[in-house]
């Protein structure tokens, strides 16, 4: 009986192979070749991790190179014309990453996860057909080694969705040229085995579709699962409820339907479809995109409640998703606490976790041997531990955030600009940067030896201190009117803040890829959060001893914090989020308090947090407004609060943007002329803006004559007293070469348009 499941596994290796062998093969030290042995190697270990945990569905073309959305483009030879001449792998990361010749194609999330994936580009002028040649090639690589596995596609319609028309236009309009080539390649399968089992992903499907998409579900489905009696088809849905597309589903000939009861707790009400069809449920009951261990006594209650409307023979039990979002195996980490590394599971762990549920569901308790009991009582009493540890529970941080009271600061907008503007006395058309600025190679080594202990407090202090010394000269001299330190104590926006916060957790070897080679290390909230002692107001009072000017200090907000973590799930992530703006707004209180009259408190992830249904959308907004709002509650009416976020698109939000209530906001619109920010003028939007005036993400110096049209474009929209000229975007990723000529240019600008 074939009852676990594994939706499908990371591909970047424990020890991060494929990003190394990736990596020399880009810089032109290694062969390709190579890094299609070290592939094979990493194919196979994963397969053997799967079958040795006694997974029964463990999938093949789950790997890729650098993408799935890529690889799925390139299986329907939808190739953008600029990359046609190229060949083969060449051809396939110049797609991904461009060349000298052509811009690499768009990169962006993979909804509500920190996976990014490439946009395909599509035309209704192209031709597309069918390159089958990886999905075949890894099903058979794993029967060589002796592994059945089922085949993982991305469908037509999330393919559809999350593409691009190049010639305008409706990408759906594309589907009669798209989906014969899934018929295609279903024939192709279909020749492989006696029998195949064939996973085609629709995470689309848990969004808010249009009735014209959901009108897609049955004609397609109708098509794709009578191909072949040989194929199984199974369609997967993931990180929500898949609400109305389910009850279309079940009317069509697929063999099962995956559904997530982890993120996606609404999907019990519609078990009933299922049960009423003849459809095998995949039931998404194991987590992944986090990293505690399940409760398996929990979980078990769950699935019992769920056989309660589902006939058993039905069901298979699964990961939520697939384990990609999560880190590879706990088996490196050496250095971790060990109550606390007791109380996680990676994507190792995790397959042991599914075919441990699965053997107690359908063969009962009494069915387990020594061993497995033993894996049993050991997760009960981990999560037993877990629910008790002193480590997570700390009364005076459940006491101070449960009696607060004061969620606002005092006074008005209008009055707070009155009084800032004459304390500051900033003109209009004040110029600024981000925070960071280029984070070169001595100071990441400085940071690195200190962190290593090869050199001790005062020299590192020192160095970063010059540092600083050497932004606030840099910026004095160009011209600028609001500076800032430059941020350069800090590794990442987010693990700084986590490091010096109580209650947060990292790991060692933590790694979840984030794009191509690319892998995040999120750090992992496992306590109530505290701030044990001020963590930035020696380092911007520092900086603002050595200016006139305003220094303006720099935190990272607490959506922010939370949506780039693992957050503990033993507590709504509400009150998570709650804990650290209290934290934070002791910061706020302790700069205000040592003369810092500008803060600015980023909110890059605060968009990327919605969720994906819109039901869900205002309860999100009104705790993450309610702890923005939090984090900056002490400030003073003089004390002006920005904060910045990483985008441009604001128009389903520009309400609760408005309802933050930040004095300034600096946004992400170099790319977008003043396009995007009509919406600001639209709703009488009050509170001063500083649009991004050129893009940090190429290394190109804009001259003073496009900035000055920016300007231009952008006082179209918006008068001059509202108005900020600032980067798009923080500048440690680029090089002082770029950014000093950069700002220098922005400032000039400034200055011609102020002289007219
Ligand atoms: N202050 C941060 C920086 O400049 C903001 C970065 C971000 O929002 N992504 O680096
Ligand atoms: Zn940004």
């Amino acid at each position: 009986m074939s009852k676990t499941y594994v939706v499908g596994f990371p591909r970047i290796g424990e020890q991060r192979e494929l990003k190394k062998a990736l990596e020399s093969y880009w810089a032109k030290e290694l062969a390709f070749d190579e890094v299609a042995k070290v592939a094979s190697v990493l194919k196979e270990r994963h397969w053997r991790y799967q079958q040795d945990a006694g997974v029964d569905y463990i999938s093949s073309n789950d790997f890729s190179f650098y993408d799935t959305m890529l690889d799925t483009a390139v299986m329907l030879g939808a190739v953008p014309k600029r990359f046609r001449a190229l060949k083969k792998e060449e051809q396939y990361f110049a797609m991904a990453r461009g060349n000298d010749h052509a811009a690499a194609m768009e990169m962006t999330k993979w909804f509500n996860t920190n996976y990014h994936y490439i946009v395909p580009e599509l035309s209704m002028n192209d031709t597309y057909c069918l390159d089958a040649a990886k999905v075949i090639g890894e099903y058979q690589e794993a029967k060589v080694l002796g592994i059945k596995t089922k085949i993982n596609l991305i469908g037509p319609i999330t393919f559809l969705a999350l593409s691009k028309r190049i010639d305008g236009g409706d990408t759906f309009e594309l589907l009669h040229k798209i989906l014969p080539i899934y018929e295609r390649l279903l024939e192709e399968i279909a020749l492989l085995d006696d029998e195949v089992v064939v996973q085609i992903d629709e995470p689309v499907f848990v969004r808010d579709n249009a009735p014209k998409v959901l009108s897609l579900i049955k004609p397609v489905y109708e098509k794709l699962a009578s191909v072949s009696s040989v194929l199984k088809v199974i369609v997967m849905t993931y990180f929500e409820h898949a609400g109305e597309a389910l009850k279309i589903l079940v009317h069509t000939p697929v063999w099962g339907i995956g559904l997530d009861f982890v993120h996606g707790k609404e999907n019990l009400a519609g078990l009933g479809q299922i049960a009423n069809s003849d459809k095998h449920l995949i039931a998404g009951i194991v987590d992944g995109r986090n990293i505690w261990k399940n409760d398996m006594d929990a979980t078990l209650t769950l699935l019992e409640e769920i056989s309660t409307i589902m006939p058993k023979e039905r069901m298979i039990v699964s990961t939520s998703c697939s384990l990609l979002h999560v880190p590879l195996t706990l088996k490196y980490e050496a250095s971790m606490n060990e109550e606390i590394k007791n109380w996680l599971s990676y994507a190792v762990e995790k397959l042991d976790e599914v075919t441990m549920i699965g053997k107690i569901f359908f063969e009962g308790k009494s069915s387990l041997s020594a061993q497995e009991q033993q894996f049993y009582t050991d997760n009960q009493k981990a999560n037993e531990n877990r629910r008790h540890s002193t480590m997570i529970h700390d009364n005076q941080v459940e006491q101070r955030v449960g009696s607060i009271t004061k969620f606002q600061r005092d006074g008005l907008y209008e009055e707070r600009i009155k009084i800032q503007r004459e304390k500051l006395n900033y003109p209009d058309l004040a110029t600024t940067t981000i925070g960071s600025f280029p984070q070169t190679a001595e100071v990441r080594k400085s940071r690195g030896d200190y962190k290593q202990g090869r050199i001790g407090k005062e020299a590192y202090e020192a160095h970063m201190k010059a540092y600083i010394d050497h932004c606030v000269a840099i910026q004095e001299k160009i011209g600028l009117d609001v500076l800032v330190h430059g941020e350069p104590e800090r590794n990442d926006m987010v693990e700084y803040f986590a490091e010096l916060l109580k209650g947060f957790g990292f790991s060692q070897n933590g790694w979840v890829q984030s794009y191509g080679s690319r892998c995040v290390k999120p750090p992992f909230i496992y306590g109530d959060i505290s701030r044990p002692k001020p963590m930035t107001v020696e380092w911007i009072t520092y900086a603002q001893s050595r200016t006139d000017r305003i220094m303006k200090g720099m935190l990272t907000g607490p959506v922010t914090m939370l949506n780039w973590s693992f957050v503990r799930d033993d507590k709504p992530r509400d009150e998570v989020s709650k804990q650290i703006a209290v934290a934070l707004s002791d910061e706020v209180n302790d700069l205000q308090n040592a003369g810092i009259q500008i803060i600015q408190v980023d909110e890059a992830a605060f968009k990327e947090g919605y969720p994906l249904r819109k039901e869900k959308s205002e309860a999100y907004e009104s705790w993450a407004v309610r702890d923005f709002k939090l984090s900056v509650a002490q400030a003073y009416p003089a004390t002006q609060i920005h904060t910045h976020m990483c985008y441009s698109q604001f128009n389903d939000i520009i309400h609760t943007i408005e309802a933050m209530d930040a004095d300034v906001i600096s946004i992400e619109t170099a790319r977008s002329g003043n396009q995007l920010l009509k919406i600001f003028k639209e709703v009488g939007y009050k509170q001063e803006i500083g649009p991004g005036i050129y893009d940090i993400h190429s290394p190109r110096i804009p001259s003073v004559e496009e900035i000055v049209t920016q300007i231009r474009l952008l006082l179209e929209v918006l008068p001059k007293e509202q108005l900020w000229i600032n980067p798009d975007c923080g500048l440690k990723t680029r090089k002082w070469e770029e950014v000093e000529p950069s700002l220098l240019h922005m400032v000039q600008a400034v200055e011609q348009v102020r002289a007219f």
